[in-house]
């Protein structure tokens, strides 16, 4: 007979972490949600192998397999009929459903790799750190496979600042589908008063796994997390920024950079919320709306979104417009003050959205959603070859830049005032790769290597990107979002 945990398979209710375990020594404990539907309706999910038979095993997988849950309710309503008829769906590369292993082996991380999520273990002073415990995380890399989903164009896309807006998507995905909780909505209520851009549970993401790095690497993570969603950094060009540093600088790094976006929308998120509650006081009914209509505006905007090289101006613009679409642009305001306040667009540019004056480009819209012939999207970004021999390659590589025509005539701001200058889709996509060889993020296999090669040492950095021949020649090509 199968051991069967005390929760086992009839129990309506599963004890799960809310948000995170908390850094050692924490004081939370497990709460009673209901068990969630395991390889069934879209965006199915499962967590691998059997519910274990001790209680703190058992814990972890329904933590996993709840915020997974918890994660895809939110998004799989919100994918645009015109794109998915039949309803959401995986990357074709998933299959029917995304299956996570908790028990992927010894390091701090996790990631998605198209066939399904890897959450890992580390012993760190005296503490067992498993990031697939933390629902923060959960959510995150959920949320690239949902993005992913939606846009599978962004895999190969070689631009730092696309790169940074998925991990911004991960971070955003942990607080909304936070939002979800009525618990959590209790205490971040009463820990911020109602004034969401504060540091709270909410915005402290994977305050766990933060603990652990900052044990190993103490610049790694944030001092209270290891991301924290609060924060006041304004936007930099990119490829103006080192490839990395530590965490209280902005790098172009795709984890560092995410903070700048995920800043602002948790800024719109708490303007939204005074929209809500407007002259009254914020109640939970405000937290829970604003945290939905926020996905709907999100989903939104993302799937309109071309191959741009300043993504993130696109994305804000998006933004202000799905809200006058689909909410009468009652939230404009506070989107236009969080995308302003975080230098994602410049205060030109955030008046010109509003106002109309700034586009839609309709002639680029309808190609955008018109589908191209793979259905695969990979249309919207467009070969760029760079050369190889200084990354110790014997050829030069093609890589996917991001140089579709903007829908709406926008800037971030420049640090002194008014609009950046843009950068253009090919030197974004050269200066992507070069940061990947100085990060240590692409593996060579030996075939490709002349002597030298610029693919890092043997630190154990996860590699992010491969060299492949194609057929055609050498291509850069994406593993996994970590
Ligand atoms: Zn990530």
């Amino acid at each position: 007979m199968a051991t069967v945990h005390e929760a086992g398979d009839q129990a309506d209710e599963v004890s799960v972490w809310e948000d995170d375990p908390g850094a050692p020594p924490s004081t939370r404990t497990p709460v009673l949600r209901a068990r969630p539907a395991l390889r069934t309706g879209p965006l199915a999910i499962d967590v691998e192998g059997a519910v274990p038979s001790d209680a703190e095993g058992a814990v972890r997988y329904w933590t996993a397999a709840e915020a997974l849950g918890r994660t895809v309710t939110l998004y799989a309503p919100l994918f645009p009929m015109e794109t998915f008829p039949d309803g959401a769906t995986w990357n074709p590369a998933v299959g029917d459903t995304l299956v996570a292993n908790l028990d992927a082996g010894v390091d701090l991380n996790a990631y998605y790799d198209r066939r399904g999520l890897s959450f890992f273990r580390q012993h760190v002073s005296g503490v067992t750190v498993w990031s697939g415990e933390s629902p923060d995380i959960v959510s995150h890399e959920t949320g690239h496979a949902v993005l992913d989903a939606l846009c599978a164009w962004m895999w190969d896309a070689a631009s730092a600042e696309i790169a940074a807006f998925h991990e911004s998507f991960g971070d955003i995905s942990a607080v909304l589908s936070g939002l979800r909780l009525a618990s959590l909505r209790e205490q971040v209520m009463g820990e911020t008063g109602g004034e969401l851009s504060r540091s709270s549970r909410l915005s402290r993401l994977a305050e766990q796994l933060g603990w652990a790095v900052r044990q190993v690497a103490p610049s790694s993570a944030d001092p209270d997390c290891l991301r924290n969603a609060s924060n006041e950094l304004f936007y930099l060009n990119p490829v103006s920024l080192p490839p990395t540093a530590p965490a209280s600088q902005l790098s172009s790094g795709p984890h560092s950079f995410s903070r700048v976006f995920t800043g602002a929308f948790l800024r719109s998120l708490a303007g939204m919320v005074h929209t809500l509650a407007g002259e009254g006081t914020v109640d939970d009914e405000a937290l829970r709306i604003a945290g939905e209509d926020a996905a709907t505006l999100l989903v939104t905007a993302v799937t309109r979104t071309a191959a741009v090289p300043a993504y993130y101006a696109q994305v804000a613009a998006h933004l202000i417009r799905v809200d006058q679409e689909k909410f009468a642009g009652k939230y404009t305001p506070a989107l236009q003050a969080a995308f302003i306040r975080h230098g994602i667009l410049s205060p030109g540019s955030a008046e010109a959205v509003a106002d109309g004056t700034a586009g839609p480009d309709e002639k680029a819209l309808e190609r955008h959603i018109a589908p191209d012939v793979s259905g695969s999207r990979s249309a919207f970004t467009s070969p760029v070859a760079v050369p190889g021999r200084q990354y110790g390659l014997p050829d030069d590589l093609t890589v996917r830049a991001p140089i579709e025509e903007p829908r709406f005539a926008v800037a971030a701001a420049a640090p002194s005032r008014g609009d950046l200058a843009p950068t253009g889709g090919e030197d974004i996509a050269l200066a992507f790769v070069e940061d990947l060889f100085r990060q240590g993020r692409v593996a060579v296999p030996p075939e490709y290597r002349r002597g030298f090669t610029a693919s890092g040492g043997l630190d154990g950095t996860l590699r992010t990107h491969e060299v492949a021949n194609n057929g055609v020649g050498l291509v850069l090509v994406r593993r996994v979002f970590d």
